[in-house]
């Protein structure tokens, strides 16, 4: 399909319905900036946007190697949520329960803050703050999410965490079987590709220069390279999160997992009825281990997506990737359990991506030593809302400005290596397969507490 205007195709339905886009020019000439990043997704656009409302006075140069949000920011599931890919237990043991209480508010407002930019910058994409519901599908999940709300309530932190039983749910949205649900009021969805397009458009009408079709091939403390395009620069952040390992000196930093989707047509009225006639914008999930997410669209799609896809040896990422049949597949039954009353809907399209995931699951604002080159990202699952925080916090320690925020003590965390391959390989893809068999054990009931044990070891959870 090609739906650019220079021909080429664009990796997702929400691109695609933003068809055609005509790339902004490459970088051409040699020159200097104060501050380059490298990625057009939403870690690289919100870093520019605070670096420059910090200070107007700065140079900033974005260099993205498609079209800004050709990466993971255009091809999501659009939920806006104060989510974490790493679990509060682990977060407090390492950053004591203050840090962890004041973190978990920091995100909870940072989706109210990705709301009110989006407002005041006129960004038209469906930012609609309608919850998000989880079911329980079966006896471990009831355990497990009652366990989580009872956790956020004793440790205090911020956001509103519910449990709902089996009619509550049911008046949101009616799925196929379940034991009750955990509902939060502080997630919101959008059109992903039109708040990444939205964005980049207003920080280039700010002044922030954005580069497109400019694939950056070197990148050195003090300039970036773009074939024999030098740009120099004061100081540099790499924003390339699920590309990253396509860097020699991040090879081994970020794994690519990738998460697929579909999209459903709009539901006809007898459709809609029969799933409960759910609020648009509305998140969806069960609280199984292989990640599952929709999204109610504001044309009555259903954008549905799950992670599971195979991790490729040596980090590999290429358009190929971005379908992946047995994953389409899976993806239809899944949902086709989750609502029988959709049976016979076509689907529209199917796509994926790259997440970035580090080593241990937490996102970084990561400088190189004894240099000005930054590396943001390592979101997994969870960037849509925790680019901006990332974005924050970057743009404040770029500015050397001091920064007591818990969010910055979290994100400063120091990296750690993936292991060399084939080790990364096996292991990873050992881990998303018994994570897969974990979740069909707790379907029949059966006891998987070594085999979870294992599966998080393997996955880097533990
Ligand atoms: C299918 C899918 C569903 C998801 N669903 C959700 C969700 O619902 N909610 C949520 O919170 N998160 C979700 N995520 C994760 C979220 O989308 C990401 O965490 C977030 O978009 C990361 O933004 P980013 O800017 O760091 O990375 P990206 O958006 O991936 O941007 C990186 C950019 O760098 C560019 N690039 C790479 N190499 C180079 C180079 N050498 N030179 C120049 N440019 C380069 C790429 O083209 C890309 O545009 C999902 C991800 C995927 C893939």
């Amino acid at each position: 399909m090609t739906d650019a205007k220079d021909g080429w195709s664009l990796p997702s339905f929400w691109l695609s319905e933003m068809a055609p886009l005509t790339r902004r020019p490459r970088l051409e000439k040699s020159g200097s900036v104060d501050v380059a990043i490298v990625g057009g997704g939403f870690s690289g656009l919100w870093t520019a946007f605070y670096l420059h409302e910090l200070d107007p006075s700065l140079r900033i140069a974005v260099l993205e190697k498609q079209v800004a949000g050709y990466g993971a920011s255009g091809r999501n599931g659009g939920w806006v949520c104060p989510f974490f890919p790493v679990g509060w237990g682990r977060v407090e043991s390492i950053f004591g329960a203050e840090t962890t209480r004041r973190f978990s508010e920091e995100l909870v407002g940072t989706v109210d803050e990705v709301g009110s930019r989006v407002a005041e910058l006129g960004i038209d994409c469906d930012y609609t703050k309608a919850g998000s519901i989880s079911f329980m599908r079966n006896q471990a999940q009831v355990g497990q999410a009652e366990d989580d709300v009872k956790a956020i309530e004793r440790r205090g932190l911020s956001g509103d965490w519910r449990l709902l039983g089996a009619r509550e749910a049911e008046a949101m949205l009616r799925v196929s079987y379940a034991d009750g649900a955990t509902f939060t009021p502080e997630c919101a969805t959008v059109h992903p590709a039109r708040l990444v397009r939205g964005l980049a458009k207003s920080v280039e009408s700010r002044g922030v220069e954005i580069y497109e079709d400019s694939p950056v091939s070197e990148v050195e403390d003090g300039f970036v390279r773009v074939g024999s395009v030098r740009l120099s620069a004061s100081k540099i952040v790499v924003a390339t999160e699920g590309y990253t390992a396509g860097f020699e000196r991040w090879r081994r930093q970020l794994l690519p997992l990738y998460s697929m989707m579909i999209v459903t047509e709009p539901l006809s009225d007898a459709q809609y009825e029969a799933i409960g006639s759910p609020n648009p914008g509305l998140c969806f999930a069960d609280h199984r281990h292989l990640v599952i997410y929709g999204q109610i669209t504001h044309d009555r799609r259903i954008a549905f997506g799950g992670r599971g896809a195979p991790y490729h040896l040596g980090s590999r990422v290429s358009r190929i990737h971005d379908t992946h049949g047995p994953s389409r597949d899976g993806l239809q039954r899944e949902l086709l359990k989750l609502f029988p009353a959709l049976r016979g809907i076509r689907i529209a399209r199917h796509w994926g991506g790259p997440l970035g995931v580090s080593r241990d699951w937490f996102p970084r604002v990561a400088q190189e030593p004894a240099t000005q080159l930054w590396r943001i990202g390592g979101y997994a699952g969870d960037g849509v809302a925790t680019t901006n925080l990332v974005g924050r916090v970057t743009a404040r320690r770029l500015l050397g400005l001091a920064d007591d925020s818990a969010s910055a003590a979290v994100f400063g965390r120091p990296p750690r290596d993936w292991e060399p391959e084939p080790f990364r390989w096996l292991g990873v893809n050992l881990g998303l397969n018994l994570t897969r068999v974990v979740d069909r054990l707790e379907d029949r009931g059966a006891p998987v507490s070594a085999l979870d044990r294992l599966r998080r070891t393997l996955i880097g959870q533990a």
